[in-house]
């Protein structure tokens, strides 16, 4: 086929999601009127259902995959070549309250101007929508889809996708694939759209320090025994030092640093540390940094220790002289390439042991592997340029991002090079009342995502 033929076949696949866009629209209602709340497990078996529905009737064959916990669904449909492409995406959505600050009901997608509103229209629902109706319309345009498709679609990514290695070690076989489009993707406030390829890891403790039965009068026992809160603000301060350098012997030790390219990709992202500056009202950045490339890096390559919340003794109205028994604080630590969650508790725990805590008990509460694609890949740069395409600007490639997600298992289980394409935007208010999304930035991920699907045949 020439490159005339190609193009021509891409213009009448874009006609194409124009022409059913409406039918797409109200498939995306059809979704984000059944709640899915992981956290409440409301509605997760009926969405489930839902998903696995909506895939059988465009013709694919949808399995309902029992896990520890939610459901994964598991859509699949041969094409033309055995080459395999594979989404994954969440059906669950988080908790809609505040409620009183929807301006419509979150479970009615509602339309105002350009703008679809609903509790998951960004997330993670659109995104599934924009795979199903890019697919579609490459098979109503070429007759049959040129790559084999699956879809591989989770419920509890919202809170932490606990069973997504165990589900992908059980299930191996069935999500063979050669590539994967991740769950989201989204354009920044220009319009440029964002190529991300990998995601810090992240590994979240509980401290606890109980020195006594009871609280103890302060007066009684303040020159005499052990208090709780400061037993735990002590040995936090062991953790991390002013220089915000973590002390815990061995915690750098796996880190990689960014390579040339990913300081290239870092180079040419834009500068948005003086927005970044106004929305959080502070003086500075860290350490005194400014904004540029190394402000970029140490955002993403650099990992962190983070105090969430800490709770001992008494914080009400007035004055109680209490010396408290017990203290606890939770810590989420952000982790990059190649540290795992698994080796920061017992090296936290021999920290604390040999600086004298031997009382602070620390438990592992949740955690996930950093984890990146490599840029080089030719899906991955296939991706890019398909994205330039679509958009008419050069996509921001993000060769690590700051969150984090059950990545890992898909580049390193099932081996598979991961890029992103979707319809986010910098104010699509993702876990917040309002979520939204705008219908130009639909149509360009449905396209974007068509056009991997019709180049990956060719690669
Ligand atoms: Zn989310």
């Amino acid at each position: 086929m020439t490159n005339t033929d190609k193009q021509s076949i891409e213009a009448r696949i874009d006609a194409r999601i124009h022409e059913t866009l409406d039918h797409w629209i109200e498939q995306l209602g059809r979704l984000c009127a059944q709640p899915s709340i992981s956290a409440q497990h409301l509605g997760i078996d009926e969405c489930a259902e839902l998903t696995a529905t909506m895939l059988r009737e465009q013709g694919y064959s949808a399995d309902i995959l029992p896990t520890g916990g939610s459901p994964i669904v598991f859509g699949e449909r041969a094409g033309k070549s055995e080459k395999t492409l594979l989404f994954y995406n969440h059906y669950d959505v988080q908790p809609p309250e505040p409620l009183e600050l929807w301006n419509s009901p979150p479970f009615t997608l509602t339309r105002v101007g350009d703008t679809l509103y609903a509790r998951g229209v960004s997330d993670d629902k659109g995104q599934l929508i924009t795979r199903m109706a890019a697919a579609a319309a490459v098979r109503d345009v070429l007759g049959e889809i040129p790559v084999s498709i699956k879809y591989f679609v989770e419920g509890e990514e919202e809170v932490g996708s606990p069973n997504i290695p165990g589900g992908i070690a059980a299930y191996k076989e069935r999500f063979a694939a050669d590539g994967c489009i991740w769950e989201f993707g989204s354009v920044d406030y220009s319009g440029r759209p964002e190529q991300t390829l990998g995601m810090r890891g992240l590994c979240y403790v509980e401290f606890t320090v109980e020195t006594a039965k009871l609280d103890c009068h302060s007066g009684l026992g303040g020159s005499l025994i052990a208090n709780a809160a400061w037993r735990l603000v002590w040995a936090l301060s062991t953790i991390k030092g002013p220089d915000e350098r973590i002390r815990v012997p061995g915690f750098y030790d796996n880190v990689r640093p960014a390579t040339e390219r990913d300081m290239a990709y870092l180079a040419s992202q834009p500068d948005h540390s003086d927005e970044f500056i106004a929305t959080y009202g502070v003086k500075g950045f860290l350490l005194g940094r400014k904004g540029g490339v190394e402000l970029r890096r140490a955002a993403v390559f650099e990992p962190t220790a983070t105090i969430n919340g800490l709770t001992s003794g008494y914080q009400g109205p007035g004055a109680k002289t209490v010396l408290p028994a017990y203290a606890s604080a939770k810590m989420d630590f952000r982790l990059v390439p190649d540290q795992t969650p698994e080796e920061i508790v017992p090296l936290l725990r021999a920290h604390l042991d040999a600086e004298g805590f031997e009382d602070v008990a620390v438990r592992y509460v949740a955690g996930v592997k950093p984890a990146r694609t490599d840029p080089d890949d030719p899906f991955v740069q296939m991706s890019i340029q398909a994205a330039e395409d679509v958009y008419g600007m050069t996509p921001i490639v993000e060769p690590l991002i700051g969150g984090s997600g059950p990545l890992h298992p898909f580049i390193h289980e099932l081996g598979l090079p991961v890029v992103t394409s979707g319809c986010g935007h910098p104010e699509s208010r993702v876990h917040a009342p309002n979520e939204n999304i705008r219908i130009p930035d639909f149509i360009n991920g449905i396209r974007h995502t068509a056009r991997i699907i019709t180049r990956f045949a060719d690669l």
